[in-house]
């Protein structure tokens, strides 16, 4: 199967993660942490969850003009992303997360965007070329919403559908969610998005039927372990995930969303599409870090050859 095309706009950090006996309070130190860096960001994490997956995706971000914006630059370009299009500010530092995990896994997290802040709606149109040759787009929060406005804009000039994981959870304008194919909130993302607090399948389906309404073809509520509730014109209802022993469920939301752009691409049918998602999101929580974690296809398919023959036979 040809590598499906898909743009990616969105963000790029480097992740310094320091491992601690716990996280400290105001005004303290904490000793004997193990530090470790990984690149990271929604954007950044999808594209190469999604390359891995049998995407050939072209990304627009922005990284500084500085030692990380090359690092993640390079890592990108080395994992098959397209990175023509991921420009280098003069002006602003690259984005980095400061990351403190203690030793029940528990974590604390700040964010500096730096470029990201500043990834402009005429970056994306300066990539317009490359919605005329897509299948799909997918889009997260992490960069200004006016760049993921002009990109589903572009999108819809063209008409190829949006695939919009609204992480982290903000409000959404009417006109964007009027745009958006597919919307893969989680459940804390699907509550601030409808006011419905989603803890199980019903409440799930109802916040789910109330995005509907606003615009998005098809909602995918992730639930973590569990899997996901599934709302579209064909078909509602859970579609459950893969039981695995994790050992980080870190971006596997992201991992989720980029082997979803891919399925859904390659015109798969929803149910089969989200089973594909979860079979690559389920095997990235195996292992640690964001982008290194995320499977390639030859695994994905793999896994689910194997779940489906004990499926058959349980
Ligand atoms: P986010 O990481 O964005 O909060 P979720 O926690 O809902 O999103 O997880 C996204 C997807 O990742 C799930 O729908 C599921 O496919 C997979 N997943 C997450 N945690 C696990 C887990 N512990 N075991 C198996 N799959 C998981």
């Amino acid at each position: 199967m040809p590598a499906v095309p898909i743009v990616v706009v969105g963000s790029s950090n480097t992740d310094m993660i320091v491992k601690a006996g716990r996280i400290p309070r105001p005004g303290e130190t904490v000793l004997g942490g193990e530090f470790a860096m990984a690149a990271g960001g929604k954007g950044a994490n999808q594209a190469v969850a999604a390359v891995r997956a049998g995407g050939h995706v072209i990304f627009i971000g922005r990284v500084g003009r500085d030692p990380l914006g090359e690092a993640a630059i390079a890592g990108l370009a080395a994992a098959g992303v397209d990175v023509t299009h991921l420009a280098r500010d003069a002006a602003r530092p690259s984005g980095v997360a400061l990351i403190v995990v203690d030793a029940a896994g528990e974590n604390s997290i700040a964010v500096a965007s730096g470029a990201n802040a500043a990834v402009l709606p005429s970056d994306v149109r300066k990539a317009s070329w490359a919605f005329a040759s897509a299948r799909l787009a997918l889009l997260q929060l992490e960069v200004p919403l006016e760049a993921v406005e002009a990109a589903a804009g572009l999108a819809a000039g063209r008409g190829i559908p949006v695939i919009l994981n609204p992480a982290p959870a903000r409000k959404l304008p009417a006109s964007l969610l009027r745009r958006i194919a597919i919307l893969t909130p989680n459940e804390t993302e699907a509550g601030l998005l409808t006011g419905v607090a989603v803890r199980d399948d019903a409440s799930a389906a109802r916040a789910a039927r109330a995005l509907r309404k606003r615009g998005p073809k098809t909602v995918i509520v992730t639930l973590g372990a569990r899997g996901a509730f599934v709302a579209g014109s064909d078909f509602e209802g859970p579609v459950p995930g893969f039981k695995v022993t994790a050992v980080d469920t870190t971006a596997a939301g992201d991992v989720f969303n980029g082997a979803l752009a891919v399925a859904v691409g390659e015109g798969r049918p929803l149910v089969a599409a989200v089973r594909f998602a979860h079979a690559a999101a389920a095997l990235s929580t195996l292992r640690l870090g964001a982008q290194p974690s995320a499977p390639r296809r030859t695994d994905i398919d793999k896994f689910l050859r194997g779940r489906g023959r004990e499926a058959s036979h349980g």
